[in-house]
């Protein structure tokens, strides 16, 4: 296993910011992204870096970033240890490249491929009792429930389904990104203050759940049209630590820009 990351890092809050690729890239491509990314990033600020690639990237990632700071993330996993499930890929799959987080319950996963809160939670539990992976669990509402001004209750109903039986120990070390799904692609990012507001209320939520303490530890991100121009004002609301960046994560440069904000 060539994991970078020690969950009990975690507990510093230190910002991350994870690109989410979603489907896009080959190989070679990812390739060339980690040469150019690596020959400018210089790792000095106090921030962790990761990249969540699809599957057959992964492998090539690891190896790319072998050597330096940079994580290497998947964006999906199966809540079973294996079995005769065409198509999906399993845990010990994953461990075996190496990764150090996996993305779970990103909203194009749910709304496309039909997972719900329970299988969430599974996938949760399975990375929790058997790696060491750092898990990145999405949560937000759509516009519609934005509008109906319920984006509150749906983030914590799915909060309270998603953690179902995680203790606070493992909950304090994982990561929550919030992603109003109104704000994902669309070039529509939610305010700093909108989004600072539902960070609060996610780490009120766990609070409420567990304590204050596995709250104050918890990494939380927003995730949602993160650019080089609103990185900065983002990041700086208080319960914000980091961004989960798709669009934006696919060019070295403009990567970096956030990376630096
Ligand atoms: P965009 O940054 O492209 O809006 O995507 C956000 C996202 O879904 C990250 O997981």
């Amino acid at each position: 296993m060539a994991n970078k990351i020690d969950r009990s890092d975690f507990f510093g809050r230190t910002p991350l910011i994870a690109g989410n690729w979603k489907m896009y890239k080959t190989i070679a491509e990812a390739k060339e992204f980690a040469k150019e990314f690596k020959s400018i990033y210089k790792g000095d600020n106090d921030v962790k870096v990761a990249i969540c690639a699809p599957f057959t990237q992964l492998q090539a990632l690891v190896e790319e970033f072998k050597g330096t700071d940079i994580g290497v993330g998947a964006q999906n996993v199966h809540f079973a240890d294996e079995g005769a499930y065409t198509g999906e890929i399993s845990l010990s799959m994953l461990m075996e490249i190496g990764v150090d987080y996996i993305i779970i319950g990103h909203s194009e996963r749910r709304q496309y491929f039909n997972e719900t809160d329970e299988s969430i939670n599974n996938k949760l539990k399975h990375i929790f009792w058997d790696s060491e992976i750092v898990p990145i669990l999405c949560v937000g509402e759509n516009l519609e429930e934005r509008e109906a001004g319920k984006a509150s209750e749906i983030v914590k109903f799915q909060l309270e389904k998603d953690l179902q039986d995680l203790t606070a120990e493992k909950v304090a070390t994982m990561v929550i990104a919030y992603e109003p799904i109104w704000a994902i692609g669309t070039g529509k990012t939610a305010t700093p203050e909108q989004a600072g507001e539902m960070c609060t209320l996610i780490r009120n939520t766990v609070a409420e759940i567990y304590d204050s303490e596995t709250a104050s530890r918890i990494t939380i991100q927003y995730g949602g049209s993160v650019k080089p121009e609103n990185a900065s004002e983002i990041m700086n609301m208080t319960d914000v630590d980091g961004a989960l960046v798709g669009g934006a994560s696919l060019a070295p440069k403009t990567f970096l820009q956030i990376v630096e904000f």
